[in-house]
C-alpha cells in the first residue's frame, strides 16, 4: 500500500473588494480571531509607492519602478508589522505624498509581479487572511475561503467620514464620496489585476452591518467552509 505523504497544509483566506468596504480591519480581526496572520497587500504597494518617492524616481518610469520593487526586502514580522529592507515601515507609507501617487506604482506590471511573488512565498510558511484588491482573484485563486467584500458607496463615504472625524479630521462626505467613485471606476478599468469578484468568491455585502457582525459572520463562514463535515 502507498502511504500518502504529509504534507504542511497552510490556510488561505482572502479578502477582495473596493477602496473603504472596511476590508483592513475586518481582515485583522478576523485573523486575530482565527489564530492566522493577516498579511496588508496595500501596505506593501504603499512601501514599494514610498521607496520610489524616497529615491526620487518618477512614479510613471515604468522599468525604474519595478527594479525598486524587485530589490525591496518586505518582511513582516510575528506580531504583524510591515519591515521595508529590515526597518519599520516608516508612518509616511499612510501619508498624503504615498496616498495620493500609488496608481501609476501599483497598476505597473513589473511591480505587480514582484509584489504576487512575495505574496505566494509567506504563504508558504504559515496560515493566513490576506487582503486586498486581486488576493482572490490573481494571488491566491485555490485560496480556503475567497471573500468579496462590498457596501454601498454612500456607506463607505460615511464609514470613511466617521473615521476621520474620530481622528479629529475634518471630513466633506460629499467630497469622499465622489473620490470612492472615481476610484472604484480607476480600480475596476485598470488593465492590470482589476478589482473584480470571480467565480467562486464569496460576496458579503456589509452595508449597515457593524464591524464585529461582520467579522463574526466571516468567522462563521470560514469555520465552515474548513471543518471537517
Ligand atoms: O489598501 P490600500 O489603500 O492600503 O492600498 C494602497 C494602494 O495599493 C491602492 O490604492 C491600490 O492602488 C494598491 N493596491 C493594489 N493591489 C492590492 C492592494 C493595494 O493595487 N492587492
Amino acid at each position: 500500500m502507498i502511504e500518502e505523504a504529509i504534507v504542511a497544509r497552510f490556510r488561505i483566506i482572502t479578502i477582495d473588494g473596493p477602496a473603504g468596504a472596511g476590508k483592513s480591519s475586518v481582515a485583522r480581526r478576523l485573523a486575530a480571531a482565527l489564530g492566522y496572520e493577516f498579511l496588508d497587500t496595500g501596505a506593501m504597494y504603499r512601501a514599494v509607492t514610498w521607496r520610489v518617492l524616497e529615491k526620487g524616481i518618477d512614479p510613471e518610469s515604468g522599468d525604474e519602478v519595478a527594479a525598486v520593487a524587485r530589490a525591496t526586502r518586505l518582511d513582516w514580522t510575528a506580531d504583524g508589522e510591515l519591515r521595508v529592507d529590515g526597518q519599520t515601515a516608516p508612518p509616511a507609507i499612510r501619508g498624503d505624498a504615498v496616498s495620493g501617487a500609488p496608481s501609476a506604482v501599483s497598476a505597473n506590471p513589473g511591480v505587480r509581479d514582484a509584489m504576487v511573488a512575495k505574496q505566494r512565498a509567506v504563504a508558504e510558511s504559515r496560515d493566513l487572511v490576506a487582503e486586498g484588491r486581486d488576493t482572490g482573484s490573481v494571488v491566491f485563486p485555490d485560496a480556503d475561503v475567497r471573500f468579496y467584500l462590498d457596501a454601498a458607496p454612500a456607506e463607505r463615504a460615511r464609514r470613511r467620514a466617521a473615521q476621520m472625524r474620530a481622528n479629529s479630521e475634518a471630513a466633506d462626505e460629499a467630497a469622499i464620496l465622489a473620490q470612492i467613485e472615481r476610484r472604484d471606476l480607476a480600480d475596476s478599468t485598470r488593465p492590470n489585476s482589476p478589482l473584480c469578484r470571480t467565480e467562486g468568491m464569496d460576496y458579503v455585502d456589509t452595508t449597515g452591518l457593524a464591524e464585529p457582525e461582520v467579522v463574526e459572520l466571516l468567522r462563521r463562514k470560514v469555520h465552515e467552509a474548513i471543518s471537517p463535515a
